[in-house]
């Protein structure tokens, strides 16, 4: 209910920032206009809510992802399960990532846009690293130094040790456990709390990109969204389609039936977490038994993000190409790297895809002011990637179950012919 509410606000921020930004551009210039509203109003808004953002990465990033690796329980008696979950939802993640990055490249939603002059930081790109010395760098020396400066990579490398140490530990680790699941929740109301001003940050945001910028932020806005819903069209139809060919074996459809359920709640919450109890329900009906499932789908929920990948991926080079900043092949490795890890870490919530975004971009030394535009569709698309998140963890529980021989598959192919 409250969800909503607030989507609704957002909404009308955007809306209205629309009106007001076009509005003013056809002001001519004055004190008023140009310290008052635009670099004074609209800057402290904007500006304040991307930093809000900012501010809850690292924390967020380190925390959330030492729950999540200390959580999958008995690493040990769910090695097998777990080790070949983890590969098939790390390896659909990269794919993913690779797809949005190539239609990025080759469709340009950037291209006719130029924000260039709106920059305000400087852009640290260019110093060419080899890709060993990106590898090795995922080590950090000194994790401190490393949160402080924001490191991403060497943060989740960090985080990721600890918590499989804290899993392997068990029983004596416990209180450290228990300390990092309060600051998780903690980190959660604090988003929950910068998302409240939500509507004015986009008001601001928005606003002052159609005052600045004009209509040619339209198209490309639109150009946006298309080219990540092909992206999530392709990454379901091919690997998602292909995976459960090669390896399930089985015919789709009695899945698909069923996972409409699935999708009303995934569009209508933005949340992976919210579609636990669904997908548990149709992985039951389905015929997978109970270890698989029970194992895999809150895993998912929590570690799998092929839509929000996409998503990362195109809004990397989407906003690269505003910018006119040329991303070099060791960026594109670093994006794939990071956007992986990063889905590791985000938290199947609405909205945290894009919190995450800004560490992609700080990893390879793009400008966060992007996001101010892109932050105006970001509902839409949260509707669209948390249902392809979703779809993935259920379909990756098909093909796992299938290979345990823990799915029945005259349960699975009844579906057929019963209805929703
Ligand atoms: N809303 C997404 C999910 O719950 C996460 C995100 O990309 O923001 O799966």
């Amino acid at each position: 209910m409250k969800k909503s509410t607030l989507t609704g606000k957002i909404l009308i921020g955007l809306f209205l920032g629309f009106i007001f930004g076009i509005s003013l551009k056809h002001i001519p210039s004055s004190y008023i206009k140009d310290t008052v509203i635009l670099d004074g109003f609209l800057k402290i808004l904007g500006n304040g809510f991307t930093a809000a953002i900012k501010m809850m990465v690292v924390p967020l990033v380190f925390v959330s992802l030492i729950c999540g690796t200390a959580s999958m329980g008995d690493v040990k008696k769910l090695g097998r399960i777990g080790g070949k979950t983890m590969l098939f939802y790390l390896l659909t993640t990269a794919i993913a990532i690779i797809i949005a990055l190539f239609l990025g490249i080759m469709l340009k939603p950037g291209e006719g846009l130029d924000m260039s002059n709106m920059m305000s930081g400087e852009v640290a790109i260019g110093e060419a690293k080899s890709l060993v010395d990106i590898i090795l760098n995922i080590i950090p020396t000194n994790p401190i130094q490393s949160l402080a400066n924001g490191e991403m990579l060497q943060v989740i490398f960090f985080a990721l040790l600890t918590g499989v140490a804290l899993n392997i530990v068990g029983k004596n680790a416990e209180p450290i456990k228990v300390i990092f699941e309060s600051a998780n929740e903690v980190c959660m109301k604090m988003v929950n709390l910068i998302m409240l001003f939500a509507p004015y940050g986009v008001f601001a945001l928005v606003a002052n990109t159609f005052a600045t910028v004009g209509s040619e932020a339209i198209i490309a806005l639109l150009k946006y969204i298309l080219v990540v819903l092909l992206g999530m069209i392709i990454h379901v139809t091919m690997v998602y389609g292909g995976l459960f060919k090669i390896f399930a074996k089985q015919s789709i459809k009695p899945f698909l039936s069923k996972f409409a359920r699935v999708a009303a709640v995934t569009f209508s919450t933005a949340s992976s977490n919210a579609s636990v109890p669904v997908s548990l329900e149709i992985m039951e009906e389905l015929g997978v038994g109970k270890t698989t499932r029970s194992f895999t789908i809150p895993m998912g929920a929590t570690i799998n993000m092929d839509g929000t990948a996409i998503m990362q991926g195109v809004a990397a080079l989407f906003i690269a190409q505003i910018y006119g900043i040329d991303l070099g092949v060791n960026s594109m490795i670093t994006i794939v790297l990071t956007a992986t890890l990063a889905s590791i870490g985000t938290a199947g919530v609405p909205g945290v895809g894009m919190i995450m975004l800004s560490m992609v971009l700080t990893s390879v030394g793009l400008p966060l002011e992007g996001i101010g535009l892109i932050m105006g569709v970001e509902r839409i698309i949260d509707m669209f990637r948390t249902t392809v998140n979703v779809m993935g963890d259920n379909i990756v529980t098909l093909i796992i179950a299938n290979s345990e021989k823990d799915l029945n598959l005259d349960e699975y192919n009844n579906k057929i012919k019963e209805r929703i």
